[in-house]
């Protein structure tokens, strides 16, 4: 399949702006060619077909989420298990009631505090919602995200639309439009390269169908930003603390995520990666003394360590980082665990943790 590959960077006219050579008629000409390479990307859709395209969080590979057999290509593109249910993409908040019956005070409190944004609600499926969408549950993922190229984009198509993060399965997610680019130009009908993803970690996933708020799968968006616009507790799915190290391999069976997502090996970059986890100038040491033994056995070695406390630069960096590596044939990747692991913390370590197949080593 040849992809047709569209920049489409100029509909955000503040880039244009920040050029030293301005003019006003060259930038709207510019809006304009944008925005009609954005209609032919929707039309795509419409018609049945992939398009890769910017969120603020990472990439999106997008199909009408009301077409199963569009949706189908989704999982074959990517290469993803099928019973990994997909994240449904609304442009206007009142769309919300096209996917669900449920919309309680509560979850009106969330969409005003946070969409468009990095919050994905997990609710009650109507029964117009294919069960690919959805892996098969009768709940759905739901999110308007705030970038203009997938508002526009949604916008145009008409319909909701289903969009994973545009990699292949297993791979760091995409961060950049070079990264899909790598993963899927061959594969799809159209990728859209805006800029890149100003978060750089997937948007926290919150599930409202039962009794107490559960995150699923955590983000920029934690657990206390949530309690603070619904006044009330908000808990993790108890998988999320799971750490397996090589001593304790073992799954718990009640430690199953709820997310099927999140069941999977994920983000792995090629190189075998370990997090060193202690107090902060043992790691530094630690890193420095393991650096030097694999370099000395002929190993290439890359290392992450993201400064104290520089949480939100570190879900901006990480997946970006990771591919870095892989693109410069890294063997071994030595990462310093985070200073702090609550709240954002919390959800790059989620990240890091995953990437490095939950390799542990403390000092
Ligand atoms: P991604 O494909 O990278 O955007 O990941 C989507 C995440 O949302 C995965 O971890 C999915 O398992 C999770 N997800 C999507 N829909 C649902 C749902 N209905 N219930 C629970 N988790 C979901
Ligand atoms: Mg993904």
């Amino acid at each position: 399949m040849k992809t047709k590959i569209y920049d489409v960077r100029d509909l955000n006219k503040h880039n244009l702006e920040q050029s030293i050579i301005y003019d006003e008629a060259e930038a709207n000409a510019k809006v304009n060619e944008a925005l009609n390479k954005i209609d032919e990307a929707a039309k795509i859709l419409v018609n049945g077909g992939l398009v890769a395209f910017p969120t603020e969080t990472v990439y999106g590979l997008g199909a009408n989420a009301m077409d199963p057999e569009a949706v189908a290509k989704i999982y074959e593109a990517k290469g993803r298990p099928g019973d990994n249910p997909l994240i449904v993409h609304i442009a206007r908040a009142s769309n919300i009631g096209e996917l669900t019956p449920t919309l309680t005070p509560k979850i009106i409190r969330l969409i005003d505090n946070f969409w468009p944004g990095p919050l994905t609600i997990v609710l009650k499926k109507k029964p117009e919602v294919p069960d690919i969408t959805t892996g098969g549950l009768d709940t759905v993922a739901i999110r308007m995200p705030d970038d203009p190229i997938a508002l526009e984009l949604i916008k145009k198509a008409g319909c909701p639309i289903a969009a994973p993060s545009a990699n292949l399965s297993g791979r760091p997610s995409p961060t950049r439009g070079e990264h899909v680019v790598t993963d899927l130009d061959g594969k799809v009908d159209a990728i859209l390269i805006g800029n890149d993803c100003r978060i750089g970690i997937e948007s926290t996933v919150l599930d409202m169908t039962g009794a107490v708020p559960t995150i699923l799968r955590p983000g920029i968006i934690t657990a206390e930003n949530i309690e603070a616009a619904i006044g009330e507790t908000v808990v993790m799915d108890p998988a999320l603390n799971q750490r397996m190290d090589a001593s304790n391999g073992d799954e718990d069976e009640n430690l199953i995520p709820r997310a099927p997502g999140m069941k999977y090996a994920h983000y792995a970059p090629k190189a075998e990666m370990t997090i060193i986890e202690g107090q902060i100038d043992k790691v530094k040491k630690e890193i420095q003394r393991l650096k030097g033994l694999n370099e000395g056995l002929g190993l290439k070695v890359g290392v992450i360590l993201f400064e104290e406390k520089a949480f939100i630069e570190a879900a901006h960096e990480f997946f970006a980082k990771l591919r870095a590596m892989d693109d410069d044939g890294v063997d071994l990747i030595l990462a310093g665990a985070l200073s702090e692991q609550d709240g954002v913390g919390f959800a790059v370590m989620n990240r890091m943790l995953k990437s490095a197949g939950y390799h542990i080593a403390k000092v």
